[in-house]
This record gives structure tokens, C-alpha cells and sequence, in this order.
């Protein structure tokens, strides 16, 4: 064959449409033998399988059986001496290639009903395994999965560095093995409301399962769409030791990182950390945490606990979505108050349940560390006095109350290895949307920033959207040319910054930020008095850290800003 692709035509395959035609081939199917191929990316499309007569034939969905990949992995198999079965080629549909390729053919059974194919109960938890295990491996936060009831095909995706991505191991999975997958996997399902997997309506609930030696804590939200539900699973992957992760690391400057540590070292007061969810805020806590002096006593209630923190004592205080166990969360506090710890991770405050908690701790003296969902650290206190939360206004702006204010938001970090300098955008270049702009446009678009912020732009980098060997992550070209994300914060100091909580008393803080914060075009962004998070990131890209076209797509335009701007000044 001598390297040549064994062309193959699609109508010399026959079509296996039953389970019990699957059984009945002669020669009969024997197992799998994508692992000697390492085809396990192609095996949910197309798969080689050897036969009892020690042939091997290729099985795979219609669209791929003839492909240029198939005729390659044909030419593999050949080449590893292998004969080819008669007929070669067999089509199916991707539930039974779902099963053949992990050889669990012998648990699939015939629906009794008579709806078609049915796959075994272990079949369908080894696919949502495969799903979970994936996830897990290539540090996605959740997955989710689509179903279209319209369509013989629905939806895998995952969130993984804050993009919603689809893998293409997972493409083509059928609509009807994923419904059977969740109703088999709801079973598993704590805490959920409703006994069975009702896609008519949201459910919510979790489970766990373990990966790689760590137990996987699953969080399930289903929300009932037009087309179908579409389920979103959290994926928690518990005791993981924040051991190596210091602020630094994470992307926190020398100088948030003083003044972080500055109010970390005195006694009583809450720590705050805002942001939305998947910010890292937790992360970012947990390392804190982890780094206190062991003559602390740390305890922590969380909802689940995310992070094994080796110096505290955590709780897991499971909150339930209908209200009825009120009054165990109340107890646990009760019972937490009396043990005389030093400090307190309470987990996101979200609620008035929680808001009580977090003033009953507040003000007893301890160290409180906690989270809210707030769009800035400016807004942090007016959302803890939200009539959501119900915290008292005289209560949290009371001096030693609020100890820090951080705000912080992930950014994709440019790979260092391919990443590309900001000039190449001179030659015309794509936006992030995927239009292409002149070299006019962002010779403006430069020049502008540079004017506003008065900082020197030529150190920026931009992504290289090729990716290199360093940073093509299983492939997913939106993660090509990045290498994880990077914090960028805003930071405020209460005891430090008197007048920010006058002016939080007074309704006047634009009238703060305009005294405190940059102003565009006024003096370097380097020199301000007070930085946002936006204003750090323009910062962090000046130091070729982050693409300034994202710094756009994540806060709003840098136009919009300057105007904005302009306006409090
Ligand atoms: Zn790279």
C-alpha cells in the first residue's frame, strides 16, 4: 500500500440498523482495536474491530465510514498486517458505535417497547463516565449537554477556560442515547427534586464520581428549553490541595498582593471577594486560606466544599433548592459559633439566610471570608444591603467591618510560545467577532489606547490563533494560542480608603471614583491613584500578558470606556 489512502466507496458498506444483526454477522465480532491505533478520538465515529476470523472491519456512522480518516485508519490496519474483513466496512448508527467501541456489546438489550435501540444501564453510566472523565482531564468547569427532540443529534459541549466548547470526540451523539444517559444518571442524583430525570421541567441536584483517584462532585442544573433540556453539570473536582497556587500565580500584582496580605494580618473584619460564577473566586480563597498561620483555628462552610484546605476544618452544608431542611444550616452556624475558631470561610453569600450569618460572624470579631456575585468592587456593599441579601447598611459600613473589597475576573493568557507582536494587526488583522479590519482601523484602535491610558502600547502581544504544539489543548481551536487564564482584580481597602465608605453612606460614589479612580487621558494609567480591574488589564497586556482585543470583549469597548469615563470626570 506503500502510504497510499485505500480509497473506499460509501454504497460497498452495509448497513447494520439492529442490535440483533450486530450479534448475528459472521464472522462474528470479537472486540474493539482503536487503543492499538490510538483512534480514540475517531472511535465515536469510526472504529476498527476485529472478528472472530481475526479480520478486522472498520464500524462507523455513514457520514464517516468512506472518509479520508477511515481510509487512512484502513491503511493502518493493513500496514499493521492485519487483513481486511469481507465486507470491510460496516455503517451504524452511533448508539451501537457507542457501545461497540467500548466493548460493551453484551450488555446492550432490545427495548421491550419496541422504540428502537435501548442501551444498558452500565453502558450508559461508562458514557457519561467517558463524558465526566474527559471534562475532568482537560480542566473544563462544566459540561453540557443539548438535547434537540427534533433532531437524531444533540449537543455535547464544555466550558473550559471560560469557552463554551464542542470537542469533536463528542460530536454526533445521538438524542436518544443522551436522554437514556440522563435518566439513568438522575438515579445517582442527591438532593434532586424529582425521583426521575423529567425533562419538562428544571431540575437540580447532584452526584459524584470519581476520576483519576478524585472524587468528582457534579452539580446538576437542567433548564427545560424549546427544543429539549438542556442540562448543565458543574463539574467540582474535590481535594484538590491548593498547594501551589499563590496569589502571584494566579495573576495578582506585587502590589495587590501587599496590600491583600496587609489586611490579612490584622485581627477581625471580612475579607470580600466578588465576581461571577467561574471568576476563580473560590481559588483564589482557598489559597488564602491555606496559607494562614497554623495557630489559626479555620473553619469553613461551604455548598460543596471545592478545595481540600489542609489547615481548616470544612463543612459541606448542603442547601437544598425547596426549602425544607431551613433550619439545618442555622444549626451548623449555631454549633460553629461555639467552637471558638479564630476564622471563617463562609461560603458565597447569596441569600438573607446567609446574610444573617455573615453579620452574626462579622460581628463577633472573627476573620470572615466569604463571596457575593458583584459586577465591581465599588457595588459590593450595595449588593450585600440588596433586599436579596438584607445586610444592614449601618452595620456594614460600621469601621473594622469591611476589611477588603476584591474584585477579580479571569482573562485567557497568551501563550508565550506562539503569541504574536501587536504590529501583525497593522496588516490587517481579524476583530473577535471574525471581521477582518484595515491596518488603518487598528493603527486608530492603538493609537487611541495609547492616548487615553498614556501608556506605551509596542510590548503588546496578540494570540496566534494557529496555536502551537505548546498550546493546541486537545485540539479546540478556541483554546489555541492561550495558555489558562490570569486574574486581573480592583482591589479596595476600607480602613485604608476612609472616604469609600462615606461615600458608599452618602449614595456618592461616582463622586469616589472620579477622586480615586484614572481618568483617561489625564496622566499615565500607571500613576492612578486607583485602578479597575479594566485599568489592570490594560496594564497586563501592555506587558504582552493578555490580548487587548479581549480586554474589549470582556468589559465593554474601550470607546465606551472613554466616554464613560469622561462623563464622571
Ligand atoms: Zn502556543
Amino acid at each position: 500500500m506503500k502510504g497510499s489512502l485505500i480509497g473506499f466507496d460509501v454504497s460497498a458498506a452495509k448497513i447494520i440498523t439492529s442490535h440483533s444483526q450486530l450479534i448475528a454477522l459472521d464472522p462474528s465480532i470479537k472486540n474493539s482495536i482503536h487503543g492499538e491505533f490510538d483512534a480514540e478520538m475517531l472511535s465515536t465515529r469510526v472504529c476498527p474491530v476485529r472478528m472472530s476470523d481475526q479480520s478486522v472491519a472498520l464500524f462507523g456512522l455513514r457520514e464517516y465510514v468512506a472518509s479520508d480518516q477511515a481510509n487512512e485508519l484502513a491503511r493502518r490496519v493493513v500496514a499493521k498486517g492485519y487483513v481486511l474483513s469481507d465486507p470491510q466496512r460496516f455503517i451504524l448508527e452511533a448508539p451501537l458505535l457507542l457501545a461497540l467501541a467500548r466493548s460493551q456489546l453484551p450488555g446492550i438489550h432490545i427495548d421491550a417497547a419496541g422504540m428502537g435501540m435501548g442501551l444498558s444501564r452500565s453502558a450508559l453510566t461508562g458514557a457519561f463516565q467517558d463524558l465526566i472523565e474527559w471534562g475532568v482531564r482537560n480542566g473544563a468547569s462544566d459540561l453540557h449537554i443539548n438535547i434537540n427532540t427534533s433532531s437524531v443529534e444533540s449537543e455535547v459541549r464544555y466550558t473550559i477556560s471560560g469557552s463554551y466548547v464542542a470537542p469533536q470526540r463528542f460530536k454526533n451523539m445521538s438524542t436518544g442515547m443522551l436522554v437514556d444517559m440522563l435518566s439513568v444518571i438522575w438515579m445517582d442524583v442527591k438532593g434532586g427534586n424529582g425521583a426521575l430525570f423529567d425533562p419538562r421541567v428544571e431540575q437540580q441536584g447532584s452526584l459524584i464520581r470519581q476520576v483519576d483517584g478524585y472524587d468528582v462532585v457534579i452539580r446538576w442544573a437542567s433548564l427545560s428549553a424549546d427544543s429539549g433540556p438542556s442540562v448543565c453539570m458543574r463539574i467540582l473536582v474535590q481535594g484538590i490541595t491548593p498547594a501551589n497556587m499563590d496569589l502571584s500565580s494566579l495573576g495578582y500584582t506585587d502590589s495587590q498582593v501587599l496590600t491583600i496580605n496587609r489586611a490579612m494580618k490584622s485581627s477581625g473584619g471580612a475579607v470580600i471577594f466578588a465576581g461571577t460564577v467561574g471568576s476563580g473566586k473560590s481559588t483564589t480563597l482557598a489559597a488564602l486560606i491555606s496559607n494562614l498561620s497554623p495557630c489559626r483555628k479555620v473553619i469553613t462552610l461551604e455548598d460543596p466544599v471545592e478545595y481540600k484546605i489542609p489547615n481548616a476544618i470544612q463543612n459541606t452544608v448542603s442547601r437544598s433548592l425547596n426549602d425544607s431542611q431551613p433550619f439545618v444550616y442555622a444549626s451548623k452556624l449555631m454549633t460553629v459559633k461555639r467552637s471558638a475558631m479564630t476564622d471563617v470561610l463562609l461560603g458565597e453569600i447569596r441569600d438573607t439566610e446567609t446574610g444573617k450569618a455573615f453579620m452574626d460572624l462579622a460581628s463577633s470579631g472573627i476573620n470572615v471570608y466569604s463571596t457575593v456575585h458583584a459586577p465591581s468592587a465599588t457595588l459590593v456593599p450595595d449588593r450585600l444591603c440588596s433586599d436579596f441579601i438584607g445586610v444592614s447598611r449601618d452595620f456594614l459600613l460600621t469601621p473594622k467591618i469591611l476589611k477588603l473589597i476584591v474584585y477579580q475576573t479571569l482573562i485567557a493568557r497568551l501563550c508565550t510560545h506562539c503569541s504574536l507582536p501587536v504590529g501583525t494587526l497593522l496588516k490587517g488583522f481579524y476583530d473577535t467577532d471574525g471581521h477582518m479590519r484595515s491596518g488603518t482601523y487598528w493603527g486608530q484602535w492603538l493609537d487611541s489606547i495609547q492616548s487615553m491610558y498614556c501608556i506605551d502600547v509596542s510590548g503588546m502581544r496578540i494570540r496566534n490563533i494557529n496555536g502551537c504544539a505548546s498550546c493546541s489543548n486537545g485540539g479546540i481551536s478556541a483554546l489555541k494560542g492561550y495558555e489558562g487564564r490570569t486574574v486581573v482584580a480592583e482591589i479596595i481597602e476600607p480602613p485604608v480608603q476612609q472616604d469609600f465608605l462615606d461615600s458608599v453612606r452618602n449614595g456618592n460614589l461616582i463622586c469616589w471614583l472620579s477622586q480615586n479612580g484614572f481618568k483617561a487621558g489625564d496622566k499615565s494609567v500607571l500613576n492612578a491613584k486607583w485602578r479597575s480591574a479594566m485599568d489592570n488589564a490594560v496594564i497586563k497586556s501592555c506587558n504582552g500578558i493578555v490580548d487587548p482585543r479581549d480586554i474589549e470583549q470582556h468589559f465593554e469597548s474601550f470607546e465606551t470606556n472613554r466616554l464613560r469615563i469622561r462623563r464622571v470626570s
